[in-house]
């Protein structure tokens, strides 16, 4: 793991937390650098504030913070746009800027589904993929680093079986037909991460997002669960993997 770098890119404050934070962990305490880039949220509220705690449970260093709008939230960053409304031609370029900066061999973000549908997941799915191709070229952004090529981007999904066994254990019943559910059939997996010996330490990043806790949905749906359903959910990660080196060399797990 002798400087292994690992870069989370993610929307909001508390994401960091529940959908890579046993990645966060596992990698931190083996020795690797980890960071979290997030791109709503300003410097100096309440939820900035909760994500800096969160890092520092993980071991992922000071927030990266880009500053915008949450697409339903303007309080999130009074004066500044929604990060859905600012031109890719600058988020890409803010972003690209972290990545030469902190070296990453993988990069993680959520699935095209934005792990469950928020457009500013979405959106950060988008920017990740466009930013972690372009840090690569010396062509692009020059005044933003030296070129840093990825070696592979994970998205953070879950295992549509998994999905829909929670539901059955959440509503008693299955998904109605037509209903929009997370995640990805399982044969898309491409990587699993057993985190179950980090899991604590991920609950406890989630409930540094105080505000969060029984408003947020992720928050709010992972208290609701059954013990064992919460336990599986926090102890295992799944991701799709996009390779940029074309093998397996990179893994994660
Ligand atoms: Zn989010």
């Amino acid at each position: 793991m002798a400087d292994f770098g690992l870069l989370c890119v993610h929307a909001h404050p508390d994401d960091e937390a529940v959908w890579t934070g046993g990645a966060l962990a596992r990698y931190a305490d083996e020795g690797a650098r980890t960071a979290v880039v997030t791109c709503t949220w300003a410097e100096g509220t309440v939820r900035a504030a909760e994500l800096e705690r969160s890092l520092a449970i993980l071991g992922a260093g000071e927030p990266r913070l880009l500053g915008y709008a949450d697409a339903r939230k303007p309080e999130s960053a009074p004066g500044r746009p929604r990060f859905l409304d600012v031109p890719l031609e600058e988020t890409i370029g803010r972003l690209v800027a972290h990545i030469r900066d902190v070296r990453p061999d993988v990069v993680l973000t959520y699935d095209g589904y934005g792990s469950y549908g928020h457009p500013d997941h979405v959106h950060a799915h988008r920017l990740t993929l466009a930013a972690a191709e372009a840090a690569g070229y010396d062509q692009l952004y020059p005044e933003a680093g030296e070129p840093w090529r990825p070696r592979a981007v994970y998205l953070a999904t879950i295992p549509r079986s998994v999905v829909v066994s929670h539901w059955r254990a959440v509503f008693g019943d299955d998904p109605p037909a037509g209903q929009a559910l997370p995640g990805v059939p399982d044969d898309q997996i491409g990587a699993h991460l057993d985190v179950a010996a980090w899991a604590e330490r991920k609950w406890a990043a989630m409930h540094a997002h105080e505000s969060e806790v029984g408003r947020g949905a992720s928050m709010t749906l992972l208290t609701s669960l059954p013990e064992p359903a919460r336990a599986q959910l926090l102890g295992n990660e799944w991701y799709r993997r996009v390779s940029y080196t074309g093998d397996a060399e990179v893994t994660l797990g």
